[in-house]
């Protein structure tokens, strides 16, 4: 008897359907296996979801299975759920779900050698040597390391070791062939290592959580920056580890430092620990996916598509500052990490804590309806008051190139006092744009309804949308006048300014046009720790992360801009920002000053600043949405368009519009609108909102829209794409 069977296949496709192809070896088949398929003239791998389907063609019509990956263990069903989950919740194709999902490499990866990652300890003969040496070599290092802090995983000791990976993995092979280092127990042995002893308020937040371990459960844990939101994950994961479970920690784009990795290394020196994040290579990401799905990981640290890795025994789901939005995914499957996490605890029945000091108001308002518990930390974790906040009214003062008198004062006697200093810009509406006075030309890009931004150091306008690229002209396109010149404060004018002021301090600009990758931030803020930097003048990136302890000022300036923009969520990611930074204010023995200069100096937003009333703030401006009828009062979907021409775009939505209209469904459906930046690389886009009362009724007609929409016909040059939950409108 032939054991030929039918399987289905998931392939990472950007087309709504599965494919089925015919295996001949089909004993002991399973769904969940990865198997590698002919597919046009090449080939590609893909997860099987289906056994011999009802509604399979022929045998005969059907082109065999390359090979089944089956020294893969079968993706598990809860994973193949979630797959298909935010398949159906985000409206796209289960194969680009997967190919989202699964990293690229997975076929290579299931072939490599197992990893070898022993527990080592330092052997006698390890510690004469250490006594004896005057020099610490590589391979002493290595000892030391484990003599002082105990028996650790050769993973963990890497970390910990740092340096050039190389270099690091030499010196430990050396002390291993020296008979310096020796093998010890298994994994299960040893868990959490240097635990502090709790507050009460972290010791609260531990015990609620611990109690729901093996169940679902979802928790706010709302904690100011320093009330130890960290150490509690730490001591969770450490329960989690305790009962033989894995533990998953999501965390933001910009969190994954490896001071953070070390501090989890550090905690849990037995732990088989994999970091994920998308600048991994191909070939580390899918070794890290399939040691998970080995079951040979007990903790994942990774950003957002990490929520997607197949953790066997997962018992614990971690959000680290939940509100951030990079766990939005912008581009393909739109998902939400955040919210997919929660799908998956509930699954997979596990608790999960999402934590910030700013939470997002779907989160804040899931708390206030007690569908999630909220655990609330209000002290520095190291004793300390809370930063001095107050309010430069700029109406009637004259600002120097955006500074205030008060400001200027305020780094000046940081500067006496050997502290530092933190000037943060917000940056939207004010990068400096290239101008002509006589006729008002612009520096406008020519592909996007944005303009090019002016980079002083090398001296090029760049749009910020595209990447295009051009000289600045010396006299103006339009009038030939001389008198072109950059405008508004952006980083770079600000810096100058306060150079002029404070000519022997030592300034540095932290953005991202002059640190561009994670090894620069990484020097830089060695720099700043080690107080080499006297102020520090920046956007975004200095809001989140990092404690310097000699920072004792922060001033805010140029915030206005975000108090009445178009966007409904400007003033939650401004109050989010403006939180965050005025945190890096005095977090040590140094007590900290925040200036916010302001023309809006009664603006409720800023009240609640100084306040640092966040639950203030989440009331009112869940009360503006809920008057407004904005979420999370109500549920959103944008569906998307762009083309050469905008009438090209808006014809198509307008289509897609009217088809819509006729399903009459419970919803409430827009004009097609031009979005803000309305050409972006030299294509149109316009966008139609649809707004539901409930979710289930918004996700009740976008399972039928999208089937109308991948039925209808499609101008060519259109491209289209809905966005469930959208970030921005
Ligand atoms: P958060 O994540 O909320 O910003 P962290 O967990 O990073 O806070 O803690 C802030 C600082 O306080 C860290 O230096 C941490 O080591 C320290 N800390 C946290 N909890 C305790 C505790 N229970 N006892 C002593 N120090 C603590
Ligand atoms: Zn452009
Ligand atoms: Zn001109």
């Amino acid at each position: 008897m032939s054991t030929a069977r039918i399987v289905r296949i998931a392939l990472p496709l950007p087309k709504p359907r599965l494919f089925d192809y015919l295996c001949e070896q089909g004993a002991g088949l399973s769904v969940g296996l990865c198997a590698r398929v002919p597919f046009g003239p090449g080939e590609k791998t893909g997860v099987i979801v289906a056994l011999d389907p009802a509604d399979a063609p022929p045998r005969d019509k059907l082109r065999p299975v390359r090979e089944v990956l089956r020294e893969l263990p079968p993706l598990p069903a809860s994973w193949l759920a979630l797959a298909e989950f935010a398949a159906r919740y985000y409206q796209h194709p289960l194969g680009e779900v997967i190919s989202t999902a699964l990293p690229p490499g997975i076929r290579r990866a299931a072939r490599l050698p197992r990893e070898d990652d022993p527990i080592l300890a330092a052997t006698a003969a390890g510690r004469t040597a250490l006594a004896a040496s005057k020099r610490l070599t590589r391979a002493l290092a290595a000892v030391s390391l484990v003599a002082s802090a105990g028996p650790m995983r050769r993973g963990a000791m890497l970390t910990q070791l740092g340096g050039l990976p190389g270099a690091a993995s030499e010196g430990l092979r050396d002390a291993r062939n020296k008979g310096w280092l020796e093998v010890v127990a298994a994994a299960s042995d040893i868990t959490a290592f240097d635990v502090m002893s709790l507050n009460s308020e972290q010791a609260e937040a531990v015990a609620a959580v611990e109690a729901e371990l093996g169940r679902f459960a979802s928790f706010l844990l709302f904690g100011i920056t320093g009330s130890g939101k960290t150490e509690v994950y730490l001591q969770l994961i450490a329960k989690t580890l305790a009962r033989g479970q894995s533990a998953l920690m999501l965390v933001p784009e910009i969190g994954l430092t490896p001071q953070l990795l070390e501090r989890v290394a550090g905690r849990f020196p037995g732990a088989r620990i994999v970091a994920l994040h998308s600048g991994l290579a191909d070939g580390a990401r899918s070794r890290g996916f399939v040691q998970a799905l080995q079951g040979e990981v007990d903790i994942v640290l990774g950003t957002r598509l990490s929520v997607f890795v197949p953790l066997a025994r997962l018992g614990l789901i971690v959000v680290d500052e939940e509100h951030d939005a990079s766990f939005k995914q912008q581009e393909g499957l739109r998902y939400s990490a955040r919210d997919l996490a929660v799908w998956r605890a509930r699954n997979e029945s596990l608790p999960i804590v999402l934590g910030s000091a700013t939470p997002s108001l779907e989160t804040w308002l899931h708390a206030d309806a007690g569908r999630y518990t909220r655990l609330t930390m209000g002290r520095r974790a190291v004793a300390e008051s809370p930063p001095d906040t107050r309010i430069v009214d700029t109406r009637r003062i004259k600002l120097d190139q955006g500074l205030s008198p008060r400001l200027v004062a305020a780094i000046g006697a940081r500067l006496e006092r050997g502290e530092q200093s933190l000037i943060f810009l917000n940056r939207r509406g004010y990068a400096p744009v290239v101008a002509c006075p006589s006729c008002d030309w612009i520096s406008a890009c020519e592909h996007c309804s944005a303009n090019m931004v002016f980079h002083q150091a090398d001296a090029i306008l760049r749009c910020h949308h595209c990447g295009a690229e051009s000289k600045v002209p010396r006299s103006c396109p339009t009038c030939g006048s001389h008198d072109v010149h950059a405008f508004g404060r952006g980083t770079q004018r600000l810096e100058e300014r306060i150079g002029e002021y404070f000519p022997a301090a030592r300034i540095l600009r932290v953005d991202r046009d002059a640190i561009k990758t994670p090894a620069q931030w990484e020097v830089v803020r060695d720099q700043i720790s080690a107080g080499e930097v006297d102020i520090l003048v920046g956007t975004q990136m200095l809001a989140k992360g990092h404690d310097f302890p000699r920072l004792t000022l922060v001033g805010i300036v140029g915030a206005d801009a975000s108090l009445y923009s178009s966007d409904y969520r400007a003033p939650e990611r401004l109050f989010q920002q403006l939180m965050q930074v005025a945190g890096r204010a005095g977090r040590a023995e140094l007590p900290g000053e925040v200036l916010i200069q302001t023309g809006f100096a009664e603006h409720p937003l800023f009240l609640k600043l100084v306040g640092q009333d966040f639950p203030g703030f989440a009331a009112m401006q869940l009360a503006e949405r809920r008057q407004a009828g904005f979420p999370p009062y109500s549920f959103h979907a944008v569906l998307r368009a762009e083309a050469d021409a905008l009438e090209q775009a808006m014809g198509f939505l307008a289509q897609a519009r009217e088809q819509a209209l006729a399903m009459n469904a419970p919803v409430r459906l827009f004009d097609p609108v031009p979005m803000r930046l309305v050409r972006r690389a030299r294509l149109e886009r316009a966008q139609l909102l649809v707004e539901a009362d409930s979710r289930p009724a918004l996700q009740g007609m976008l399972n039928n829209w999208t089937m109308v929409l991948h039925d209808m016909r499609v101008p060519r040059g259109v491209r289209w794409h809905l966005d469930v939950d959208p970030a921005d409108l």
